[in-house]
């Protein structure tokens, strides 16, 4: 074999370990040999379950020993830290969950250890998923292994980064904002979110509940695509999880785009986008059309430049209600020192929440007191609806929308933590998407000074095959995609 087993893919991987050509202690052990070696400059995690990895792994052999399925049967897997995993410590990249040991697994969780998926860590992440870069998390950062003076993205920072640098073959991120497309982006690996609904978020630590949904990162579409058959799927423990068959995605892969009406909306080339960024994803959309797709430059969706503001207001909102329960009683880090309840409880989200965590908490309710609640949350509702309605007029003559993922590449660290409208724009070209419930991956289309560039394909509700199928398309014609940086 010429690739050392920790760049395997998922699906090469599950068929070596199937031939029986490698096996599952094998793999995870070489995981970890390459997590030991590049951990200490990339810190892609926050927890590395290195013997609850092996024990899966020997379970794996087991499995395979009996002939038995799965689909992901031992491939070692990186989770984001948001995601419960009974018995292992879930801290959503806050002190205030430091030392919490979940007593369930989230469905995600469940659903990949059902089918053989063996846990490598928990990544790292902004703290209950808010920021851009990672750098919000409450323990440190991770760092970008194209170049480590530079951030991976955010939120799910380390779950893009730990299978770039080879620390996992495959990762589950979230995505209220463009947590896992922006990541994918800025680390040039493949990165979807699902349609709001279409994966459940029982056991996810919840930011904002109408918008957050948990999805794969990988190196390759393909992959992706087996990653997203595992945990997409109805849940009646989430009630808004959708009771809908779970397509075979790999199957609905193919190389041309035939037929495909494809928009490239014309708000999404955004003021303040780098050029070499913009290059890349024209060239992406040029190939789409050598490829057969009919490329529609007139659609528009003139309510995006409002997106970000209504973003801004419902999230910190929700987040404002869900984060209410840290209040030191049940669970998480409670401050004590003989005070009354109210005291303690302040000292406890005091000093449990970061900056950033308070910033939205604060925002949120303002956003919702009495007196505001009108002009700020109710309006922001209703250019949700107006966002969403201008989408269904796109796809009406559209199969598929294409665009930027990020406006720029990676950046270096430190360069917009004392700006938070800095930080906040990084989103842009994604959060519309959350707001809208849609489908949408991020795929590399290109490098820019050496650093990778993402195109973003996003897709009608419910409609994850088509967004894979002209994401497939385009990174076999692009041949961008599985490239890693030495490190
Ligand atoms: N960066 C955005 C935020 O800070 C989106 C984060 C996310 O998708 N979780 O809220």
């Amino acid at each position: 074999m010429s690739r050392p087993l920790h760049e395997l893919g998922v699906v090469e991987a599950r068929e070596l370990l199937q031939r029986r050509e490698v096996n599952a202690r094998e793999l995870a052990a070489a995981v970890l040999r390459r997590v030991e070696e590049v951990e200490p400059r990339v810190r892609a995690y926050i927890t590395v379950t290195a013997d609850l990895a092996l024990q899966q792994a020997a379970e794996a052999d087991a499995r395979l020993a009996r002939a038995e399925g799965g689909l992901l049967t031992g491939v070692p897997v990186c989770v984001k830290d948001v995601l419960c995993t009974a018995g292992v410590r879930t801290t959503a990249g806050s002190r205030i969950l430091e030392g919490f040991v979940p007593p369930y697994d989230a469905h995600v969780y469940r659903r990949l250890r059902a089918e053989g998926a063996v846990m490598v860590g928990k990544g790292n992440m902004d703290e209950f998923a808010m920021g851009s870069s990672t750098e919000n998390s409450a323990y440190f950062p991770t760092r970008n292994p194209w170049d480590l003076d530079r951030v991976p993205g955010g939120s799910s920072g380390g779950s893009a980064a730990s299978i770039v640098a080879g620390e996992a073959l495959a990762s589950v991120g979230s995505d209220t904002g463009g947590s896992i497309r922006q990541p994918a982006s800025l680390c040039g690996l493949v990165g979807l979110k699902p349609t709001y609904g279409r994966v459940s978020r029982f056991g996810l630590i919840a930011f904002a509940s109408s918008l957050d949904q948990v999805g794969p990162f990988a190196m390759t579409v393909r992959d992706a695509a087996r990653m997203l058959r595992v945990i997409a799927g109805y849940d009646p423990r989430d009630s808004t999880s959708i009771d809908r068959p779970v397509p075979d995605y790999e199957a609905a892969l193919g190389d041309d785009l035939r037929g495909l009406r494809m928009g490239v909306p014309r708000e999404y080339f955004v003021e303040g986008m780098e050029p070499g960024v913009r290059e890349a994803v024209l060239r992406a959309v040029g190939m789409s059309g050598e490829l057969g797709a009919v490329v529609d430059r007139e659609v528009s969706l003139p309510s995006t430049d409002h997106a970000l503001a209504v973003y801004y207001i419902l999230a910190p909102s929700e987040a404002s209600s869900n984060l209410a329960r840290y209040d030191g009683v049940k669970y998480g880090y409670s401050f004590q020192a003989g005070g009354s309840m109210w005291e303690e409880m302040e000292q406890t989200r005091g000093r449990g929440f970061g900056d950033e965590v308070k910033r939205r908490i604060m925002l949120g309710t303002y956003a919702l007191s009495a007196g505001y609640y009108d002009a700020y949350y109710l309006k922001a509702q209703k250019v949700r609806t107006r966002i969403r309605h201008e989408f269904e007029a796109a796809f009406e003559r559209c199969d598929v929308l294409v665009a930027p993922t990020s406006p720029t590449v990676a950046f270096p660290i430190g360069s917009r933590v004392d700006d938070p409208l800095a930080m906040y724009l990084s989103d842009v070209c994604t959060i519309p998407v959350n707001i809208a419930g849609l489908p949408g991956v991020s795929i590399p289309c290109g490098f820019s000074d050496g650093l990778p560039v993402g195109l973003q394909v996003i897709g009608r509700p419910f409609d994850e095959a088509t967004v894979l199928r002209v994401a497939y398309a385009l990174e076999q014609a692009l041949g961008v995609a599985g490239r890693r940086p030495a490190l």
